[in-house]
């Protein structure tokens, strides 16, 4: 049967590496800001957007949270975001999502200054990532690669299989599995026998949003399976896109849902706030 990989056991090490780090920061007069821009009142997001604050008051860093009306036009939000971009004191700068249909998301991305853009989602740091140059990754493939690396799981010349392929995970992970050598194969809705190109994979991930989506039948014996997906099945009950119970019988290694991937993802958001204040310095 399959380790299973400890999501939060690793976020709790890096965060503590994380609030080491802010502390020394301090004591260099810098203070690392996360501002997180929720717009409406979406429920889930409410709850993404307490936890994100909760984690940086936890490891010392200043979050700040500007609450905007569901009525918020595009112009007054693009011009609050054009007011942190030239505030010193914020390094990171978070706009939830999904935003009220009348805004357009992907204006609002491009408006955060690259610099400050710690969710990685602007197509400069996109671009970056491509070409492998250092930025702002996205949070949770970012978290993705810290667990493999944890576990000393290489990737190297390993075949990588991605369901999913949106821009905030599918993408991203395939890109940066890719970066680290991995032969990286997407697929996605419209993938002919799915089972047929999972089962060649070493590494396996799921980022889907359907329960019990991936079953043993997808999974080659000894296979690396990371489940991305965070859904509530009939019971109400948080899962993810694996059936564990099967997949974890054949698989080498599996992330739990919870405790797998998604405490990764804060962490990473964390971290990127912390690189942000200290490039700040450096370009000072
Ligand atoms: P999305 O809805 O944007 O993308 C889903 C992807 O699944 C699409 O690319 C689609 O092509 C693919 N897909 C849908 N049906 C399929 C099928 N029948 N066969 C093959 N592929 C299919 O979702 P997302 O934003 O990438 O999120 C995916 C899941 O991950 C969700 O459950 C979400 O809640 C979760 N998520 C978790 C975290 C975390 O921190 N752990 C972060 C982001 C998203």
């Amino acid at each position: 049967t399959a380790v299973i990989i400890n999501g939060r056991d690793v976020a709790d090490k890096k965060k503590h590496e994380i609030a080491q780090e802010v502390s020394s920061l301090k004591g260099q007069g810098v203070t690392p800001g996360l501002v997180v821009i929720l717009v409406g009142n979406n429920h889930a997001s409410r709850t993404y957007v307490t936890n994100k604050e909760k984690t940086c008051k936890e490891l010392g860093m200043n979050s700040l949270l500007i609450e905007m009306p569901e009525e918020t036009s595009e112009a007054e939000l693009l011009a609050k975001i054009e007011e942190l971009n030239n505030d010193a004191a914020i390094h990171g700068i978070l706009v939830q999502l999904p935003l009220p249909k009348h805004i357009d998301e992907t204006k609002v991305i491009e408006t955060i200054s690259p610099l400050k853009d710690v969710d990685g989602f602007h197509p400069i740091n996109i671009g970056r990532m491509m070409t492998g140059q250092n930025t702002f990754l996205p949070c949770t493939p970012f978290g993705i690669m810290v667990l493999l690396e944890e576990y000393g799981i290489s990737v190297a010349g390993k075949h990588a299989v991605v369901v999913g392929r949106s821009n905030i995970v599918g993408k991203p992970v395939g890109q940066l599995l890719l970066n680290q050598h991995a032969t990286v194969t997407y697929c996605h809705s419209r993938t002919k026998d799915l089972a047929e190109q999972t089962r060649q994979a070493d590494i396996l991930v799921a980022a889907v949003g359907i329960p019990n989506f991936i079953t043993a039948e997808h999974v080659k014996e000894g296979a690396v399976v990371i489940d991305v997906g965070i859904n509530r099945n009939e019971a109400g009950k948080l899962c993810g896109d694996v059936a564990f119970a099967e997949v974890s019988e054949k698989a080498g290694y599996i992330t739990p849902v919870p405790k797998g991937v998604g405490p990764m993802t804060i962490t990473m958001l964390m971290y990127n706030t912390l690189q942000s204040a200290k490039e700040s310095i450096n370009r000072k």
